[in-house]
């Protein structure tokens, strides 16, 4: 059979062990899962109840335009419908993007470490990939500008970037659109955009009835506590998201997807009391850090990257036996650094004691 070549090259995704498979291995009875930027609040009651109380039919095919949740979505935001383009979670936007505009006659740049599947998806359209390292933390937007070339079909911006956690400020971002080819699409991925609370921070929505080359994607699977469910989106001017729309599935977003994630916008005051505990939980982190004399990436997202002066996996390994599920930076290109979802307050306190308790030995 024929398979691509850079297919046979890539690795399918590797999920983490889920919560049972860990309790099982090792007979713990209470273990907590930070390693996948959860809600750790679940999601609003909302959701819950509007699905309890909404018999569907299962047999008939979802609204394959989605009207529900798209004029939520217009409604939230003060756009029209047709400024959004919805996904089976943001990554199927991801991979929208990349059927639509990459080839093996396009190349693409992004930050290097940034989210793996802007990478992923451009591999498999054959497109040559640039990445431009980052700094502290950072994207490195004028090396980013400086590697667009004739060839360039997507620039990739994520912000906070995962798995650093750092936000881009306006006037770096703003400088950096004014310098990116009209003909070049910029895909800013805002997947913790309801974490954010820098001041410095720019309003996306204004940049795109300015920057006719830039879509926007945010998701229900972080702070709106859907992963689950698997919604995101994009938001672009109309034309932009028209000339994406052939490559969209005509059912990729499922019916209890649709209206659970209409639910949940409704429900703002979830998301404000998420984005306040999820602050003082990464203050608790920094706090921490302070004390043991320990370095980490300012973060604006729901999760933090800590780095230590150890091995990542043996310290990722210690924590597990001891119930807390982080991710180790050895495969985000931080080989001593830990990226930990920020939990409720208890599982903060249970993950610092943890660690404490690792690191003194
Ligand atoms: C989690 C995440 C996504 C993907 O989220 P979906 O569940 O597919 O909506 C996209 N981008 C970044 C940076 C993420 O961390």
């Amino acid at each position: 059979m024929y398979i691509k070549d850079q297919v046979k090259k890539l690795s399918p995704y590797k999920p983490g062990k889920t919560i049972e498979e860990v309790k099982n291995e090792l007979g713990l009875k209470e273990i907590i899962k930070l390693a996948s930027n959860e809600n750790p609040f679940g999601c609003s009651d909302q959701v819950k109840n509007h699905i309890k109380d909404n018999a569907m039919n299962y047999a008939i095919y979802p609204d394959g335009g989605g009207t529900i949740l798209r004029n939520a979505l217009a409604a939230f935001y003060h756009l029209s419908g047709n400024h959004f383009i919805l996904g089976n979670g943001s990554d199927e936007i991801i991979q929208i993007i990349s059927r639509a505009m990459l080839d093996s006659s396009k190349n693409t740049v992004m930050a290097a470490p940034t989210f793996p599947q802007y990478k992923h998806n451009a591999v498999i359209e054959g497109a040559e990939v640039i990445e431009v390292p980052l700094v502290e933390g950072h994207h490195n937007l004028q090396a980013m500008a400086s590697a667009v070339n004739g060839q360039t079909a997507v620039v990739w911006v994520c912000s906070p970037n995962n798995p650093t956690g750092v936000s881009i400020a306006e006037k770096d971002l703003v400088q950096f659109l004014d310098q990116i080819p009209k003909d070049v699409l910029i895909v800013l991925d805002e997947a913790y955009y309801e974490y954010v609370t820098a001041e410095d921070y720019y309003n996306a929505l204004e940049l795109i009835n300015s920057y006719s080359n830039l879509i926007v994607t945010r998701t229900f699977s972080k702070a709106y506590g859907l992963a689950g469910f698997r919604v995101g989106y994009g938001i672009a001017n109309p034309a932009l998201i028209q000339s994406l729309e052939p490559v969209r599935e005509p059912f990729n977003t499922n019916a209890l997807a649709q209206q659970a994630a209409a639910a949940a916008i409704g429900d703002q005051t979830f998301i404000e009391s998420c984005r306040q505990q999820n602050r003082e939980g990464i203050q608790k982190f920094e706090q921490f850090c302070h004390e043991h004399g320990l370095t980490y990436y300012p973060s604006q997202g729901n999760f933090i990257l800590v780095h230590f002066n150890q091995d990542a996996d043996d310290l990722f390994e210690a924590l597990l036996r001891k119930g807390i599920i982080v991710r180790s930076g050895q495969a985000l290109g931080f080989p001593n650094s830990l990226r930990i979802t920020i939990g409720s307050s208890d599982q903060v306190d249970k993950t610092l004691k943890a660690i404490r308790e690792t690191i003194s030995h």
